[in-house]
């Protein structure tokens, strides 16, 4: 980790750093889909500026090797004896395609009616605007924490998660974690789903256009179509807290390459496939469910037990979470929620994720406030939510890292 100084000239009467809206729209304007340099090194720059101690961490990202980690902190008083809270938010977007749908240019960030529209808006560049804010709040009050207060801005959340992993392992360890990516105003998650992603590679044989000729795309619907029935039966027996959802175990073909030319018979297809699956499966079960799918497919077909599909783990592997509603970091979130908006929180559980198990300790899906469309075209932000979730992060932050759960220090 490479440790920069932290910036003894900031003034704190001056003009507020973190504007949140000029702040996101410069965000959006930076792409951040293939790399995400250049926004890091800009998040680091303003975490310097506001005063916090500045760490970066390289890791080796599936989209890149030594995509930079950004972690900055404000040290406690008594960080023996208080909890440590960390916020996270990424840096890394999906891609902008498909292009010609988009009806607000993906990179420009333009508002329009409260809304401000981008790649990675709501997913996740309001996260990192909203974390610097509440870091900003704090310093500028002159708040005296207990515990650490903790800002990362990962460099991979969507392809592999392989930036909050790599913080973990090199001994960024909080006592509480709030993802700022993906809930709305008042709402809180708790519980994701599991996901594992597949690339399988079924072959056929070489031939023109007949009867007999085994054709890899017609194998690989046939695989697939067991596939599907076997995500159907999981959705069978669905449990708490998963009932609320139609389906919630989805098996999602993403991509499919498959054939050659029109008048031949495919001789190749390649298919990209996730799995999202939900509790009590582990992955280890939902591995060994696939396996045996495909297995019984191969078997059962005189072309496949002779040219066996071969399917490779890509990328994303990760078991279901949940985080108790019981604990205390739950309870003082709830706390702090009511008393800076008037609202109840609503736990929700969700068919996506959050990386919730990443650190090893409670963590909820909470911030950055309403938006839509995330992973879509005109993904949008209401800018408004920022004037909830400040606060409401500022409180939290106040309560949990000044509390100590009966330690006399
Ligand atoms: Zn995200």
């Amino acid at each position: 980790m490479n440790i920069q100084k932290r910036n003894q000239n900031y003034e704190l009467a001056g003009k507020k750093l973190i504007q949140p809206e000029a702040l996101l729209q410069r965000l959006v304007q930076i792409p951040s889909y293939s790399s995400v340099e250049e926004i890091q090194m800009l998040v680091v720059e303003l975490m310097h500026n506001i005063g916090l101690e500045v760490q970066t961490c390289l890791s080796e990202s599936v989209i890149g090797n030594g995509l930079t980690n950004v972690v900055g902190k404000l040290s406690g008083k008594l960080p023996d004896c208080s909890k440590s809270l960390m916020l996270v938010a990424h840096a890394d977007t999906v891609p902008l395609e498909p292009l010609d749908r988009w009806q607000h240019e993906p990179l420009s960030g333009m508002i329009e009616d409260g809304r401000i529209y981008g790649r990675g808006v709501m997913d996740d560049k309001a996260g990192i605007v909203l974390m610097l804010a509440v870091a900003e709040a704090l310093i500028r009050e002159g708040v005296s924490l207990g515990g650490d207060l903790i800002l990362v801005s990962a460099a991979d959340d969507e392809s592999s998660g392989d930036g909050f992993r790599k913080l973990f392992i090199n001994g960024i360890k909080p006592d509480a974690c709030l993802m700022l990516d993906g809930a709305k105003l008042h709402q809180i998650g708790y519980a994701h789903a599991g996901c594992l992603w597949y690339r399988m590679h079924v072959v056929g044989s070489t031939t023109a256009c007949n009867n007999k000729a085994a054709n890899a795309v017609e194998k690989t619907i046939l695989i697939l179509n067991k596939l599907f029935q076997m995500a159907s039966s999981f959705n069978q027996r669905v449990q708490d807290p998963y009932t609320c959802f139609e389906n919630p175990v989805r098996l999602n073909v993403c991509k499919i390459e498959g054939g050659e030319w029109l008048g031949n018979n495919a001789a190749s297809c390649i298919t990209e496939f996730s799995m999202n699956f939900i509790q009590p499966e582990k992955l280890e079960t939902i591995r060994r469910s696939i396996a045996e799918v495909i297995s019984a497919c191969v078997q059962s077909d005189d072309w496949l037990i002779n040219h066996p599909p071969t399917l490779e783990p890509v990328y994303m592997a990760f078991d279901p979470y949940e985080s108790p509603l019981k604990s205390s970091f739950f309870k003082t979130i709830e706390r702090a929620h009511v008393k800076v908006t008037g609202r109840v929180l609503e736990p929700r559980s969700i068919t996506g994720w959050f990386h919730g198990a990443a650190f090893e300790c409670p963590c909820f899906l909470y911030g950055p406030g309403n938006g839509g469309a995330a992973h879509g075209i005109d993904e949008y932000f209401e800018l408004s939510s920022f004037e909830t979730m400040i606060p409401a992060i500022v409180e939290i932050t106040k309560q949990w890292c000044n509390s100590n759960d009966g330690v006399i220090c």
